[in-house]
């Protein structure tokens, strides 16, 4: 955990360096508080978030006696835990329910780290002492299931895969269906991130998890969201969650972005609390998302 809060303090401390900095300044005019909303803004805040932010910074900063480092450091980061919703329940569902597994979905576009999220959260059951089965129902790219399959080597999982081109959705329920036979205590399946229609990502998406439920409830339904891509992630996230009912976002690759923000901004868009963030390639590198911990880290 120490090596967590040290690689997003890395990465998240610009923003809290130049909030602060700004913050502090002698004179508080309008332009220095336009140059906050852009601080916000371009950390990936949302441009509404942002607003919100700065309304309420700028009635706090009116009514506090002095304003040396440490007032404008609280009153930041009381700001900053309430946007970024240090209340919100993110319980992760991957405790079976008596015999029955609990049953997870990993959705999102191709390319966010769908798949190697997928291996670290097995990784992280399994180091609990779960007995974890893996669904490979990307069968579009043969090489998702032989990744797949690699993670489930590498960290003590079996993989259910069909050949290439096969229904996703019987992948889907074969390993439903395999975890229930076996008496596992999570199943997680790697699906197809192909947005190229919003239909036919419905159809698909909508047949898993059909299929699914003729033999267990899916109990998680995970999105996930690389943090590198700003806005843009955010559309196709709004995509996904017209689709599918998202539960619980993974915010991928935030070891590779100073823009922390996205996370105020995506669980504002979407309602759902991000649940887990990943913080590099390696097994380990995957994290329960904590509030606290990551606006310690934005402010440094
Ligand atoms: P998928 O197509 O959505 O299944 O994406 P992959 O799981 O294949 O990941 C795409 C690339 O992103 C791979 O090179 C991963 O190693 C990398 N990746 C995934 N998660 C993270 C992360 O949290 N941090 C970093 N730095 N890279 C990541």
């Amino acid at each position: 955990l120490v090596r967590l809060r040290a690689r997003l303090a890395r990465s998240q401390s610009a923003l809290g360096r130049g909030l602060l900095e700004l913050l502090s300044r002698d004179r508080l005019d309008d332009d220095a508080w336009d140059e906050i909303e852009d601080t916000l803004i371009t950390a990936d805040v949302g441009v509404a978030p942002a607003r919100a932010m700065v309304e309420e910074l700028r009635t706090k900063v009116k009514v506090l006696g002095s304003r040396g480092h440490d007032e404008v450091r609280a009153l930041l980061r009381e700001q900053l835990l309430i946007q970024v919703g240090a209340d919100m329940d993110r319980t992760l569902h991957t405790t079976p329910h008596g015999e029955r597994p609990a049953i997870v979905l990993v959705v999102g576009v191709n390319g966010t780290g769908k798949t190697t999220t997928t291996g670290k959260l097995a990784r992280a059951l399994v180091g609990d002492g779960r007995r974890v089965v893996l669904g490979a129902a990307d069968t579009f790219r043969a090489a998702a299931a032989d990744q797949l399959q690699t993670w489930g080597e590498r960290v003590g999982a079996e993989v259910v895969r069909k050949d290439e081109g096969a229904d996703p959705a019987s992948v889907a329920f074969d390993a439903v269906s395999k975890g229930i036979e076996d008496k596992v205590d999570a199943v997680i399946i790697d699906t197809a991130g192909r947005l190229h229609t919003k239909t036919g990502l419905m159809d698909e998406l909508g047949k898993v998890k059909r299929v699914i439920e003729k033999r267990a409830t899916v109990d998680e339904v995970l999105l996930v969201l690389d943090a590198t891509t700003g806005q843009n992630g955010m559309r196709q996230a709004q995509v996904f969650a017209e689709v599918v009912n998202i539960t619980g976002i993974v915010l991928t690759k935030l070891d590779g972005t100073a823009k922390g923000g996205i996370v105020i901004s995506v669980q504002r868009e979407l309602g759902v609390p991000v649940k887990l963030v990943g913080l590099g390639e390696g097994p380990d590198d995957l994290a329960p998302f904590d509030a606290e911990a990551f606006v310690d880290a934005i402010l440094g």
